[in-house]
């Protein structure tokens, strides 16, 4: 028997003005620029360790720095992970950040038949019936994809930043990841909310409107909801979940994420069977 639904779908807090400058305290220009200095640098470190690529959700911290990237003409080659579950204002975003930019940002999908034997093993909306559901749909919407994207790559480039949730304090600007993988790069990794908005303020970097509508944190539709006054920034990804297990997997410690779905593959399990603890 199925798993009863725990998600809550009481009514939405009330909407606010995520961008509204009122919000923030103010950012003096000096500080941004040493920010903005600061952020570069972590940059060329990537360029130095590359061939280096960069993962954009389209989040108001990943338009920072395709605003630095392609201002600074790096070669950072960027990509978006296209989970089908996707906001309309996300490919709205998509689009114009296309057309302010070129078309530089190349959009990955996750494999179709995979998707397909998830969908029949759990079904369209599974995520919400378990955690090892919402992961198993993570894995073949997310990390696969990620995983193909990253092959080659010797740098990868995130707009995480620490004070963003209890799973990313303590984040560094660079960190080593397993064996073969890719070094980590986060060079928002302490910049504070308020530097962000004054950076897309200041650049006149176009964001998602939802953002406008109190969504800090933008990921899949089905998954993600505006948060109200007080609440934690990514408070609104799987809220239905405990605060622990609130990230998809792209950025699971250097122990986990590389050996999540490799590991369940290998063993031949189904994508929607629970995920084994690494050896
Ligand atoms: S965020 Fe939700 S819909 Fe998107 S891949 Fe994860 S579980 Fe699936």
């Amino acid at each position: 028997m199925g798993a009863s639904l725990t998600a809550d779908f009481s009514p939405l807090p009330k909407p606010a003005l995520q961008a509204d400058a009122g919000r923030w305290p103010q950012v003096p220009a000096e500080v941004l620029r040493v920010r903005s200095q600061s952020a570069l640098a972590v940059l060329f470190q990537a360029l130095d360790a590359g061939p280096a690529a960069f993962s954009t959700s389209l989040g108001a911290e990943d338009m920072v720095l395709l605003d630095l990237i392609r201002g600074h003409d790096l070669d950072i080659a960027v990509f978006t992970l296209d989970t089908g579950r996707l906001h309309e204002e996300t490919y709205r975003l998509l689009q114009r950040a296309g057309a302010r930019y070129g078309r530089c940002i190349e959009v990955l999908m996750p494999d179709p038949q995979a998707v397909r034997e998830l969908v029949a093993a759990q079904g369209i909306n599974g995520f919400y019936e378990s955690v090892s559901q919402r992961q198993a749909c993570c894995a073949v919407r997310k990390l696969q994809p990620l995983k193909k994207a990253l092959s080659g790559r010797r740098a990868w480039v995130t707009g995480q930043r620490a004070a963003q949730s209890v799973t990313r304090s303590g984040l560094l600007a660079r960190e080593p990841q397993g064996p073969g993988e890719p070094v980590k790069f986060n060079p928002l990794h302490d910049w504070s909310e308020a530097e962000v908005w004054a950076y897309l303020r200041a650049h006149q970097v176009p964001w998602n409107e939802l953002h406008d509508r109190f969504f800090p944190s933008i990921g899949c539709a089905p998954c993600t909801r505006p948060v109200t006054l007080g609440e934690d920034i990514r408070a609104g990804r799987w809220w239905w979940e405990s605060a622990q297990t609130r990230e998809c997997g792209l950025h699971a410690p250097p122990a986990a994420a590389p050996a999540l779905r490799p590991a369940a593959a290998q063993a031949g399990q189904h994508p929607s069977q629970p995920l084994q603890p690494n050896p």
